[in-house]
């Protein structure tokens, strides 16, 4: 592979056979071309948020992070999950609606920019204890720019999500 560089990658799923739309995609992004697969997290459970607040009423999340290698830019890496999204039946209705997949790119190796289709870091992984916990699981010594160490501020809200 070219130059390669590391992302981290976010899986989510509140539709349909969760573990299986997570699992599998995992595996769909390992065998995109220019992409390897690094590692996986363990899954988290959380309760759905919505614009106003937490929503029991709706299906609960899994989660999960992924580390990757890729070589490619990172504008192509989001469409190819999108396309990884697009095959997993991911519709796009409501701000926040329930899913059968979400793939967010939180980091592009150190790269920091704020654009329309894309913005790095992802602008709310840092307050997102569905990202935090299960990226400082698989990285204990995981950094996200601009808030310091993932392992710190994933200790103040390990008691919103859960290890299934
Ligand atoms: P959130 O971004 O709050 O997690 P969401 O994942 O539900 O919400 P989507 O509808 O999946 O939002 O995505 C909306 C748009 O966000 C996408 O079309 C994409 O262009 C843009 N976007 C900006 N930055 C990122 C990023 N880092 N990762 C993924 N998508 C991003
Ligand atoms: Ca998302
Ligand atoms: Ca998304």
């Amino acid at each position: 592979m070219p130059k390669s560089t590391r992302a981290v990658i976010a899986l989510g799923s509140n539709l349909g056979d969760r573990g299986e739309h997570i699992q599998s995609a995992a595996s769909e992004i390992g065998e995109l071309a220019g992409v390897k697969l690094h590692k996986l997290s363990k899954v988290v459970e959380s309760f759905a948020v919505t614009p106003e607040g937490i929503d029991q009423t709706k299906p609960k999340y899994l989660n999960a992070v992924a580390l990757v290698d890729t070589s490619l830019k990172a504008k192509e890496l989001l469409a190819a999950l999108q396309s990884v999204e697009t095959s997993h039946g991911r519709v796009r209705i409501e701000r926040w609606g329930s899913r059968t997949l979400d793939l967010d790119i939180i980091t592009y190796g150190d790269s920091v920019k704020s654009g329309k289709e894309l913005t790095l870091p992802h602008p709310r992984a840092y307050q997102r204890p569905f990202v935090l916990v299960p990226w400082a699981q698989v990285d204990p010594d995981a950094v996200l720019p601009g808030h310091g160490s993932v392992a710190e501020l994933a200790a103040e809200m390990d008691g919103e999500v859960w290890f299934l």
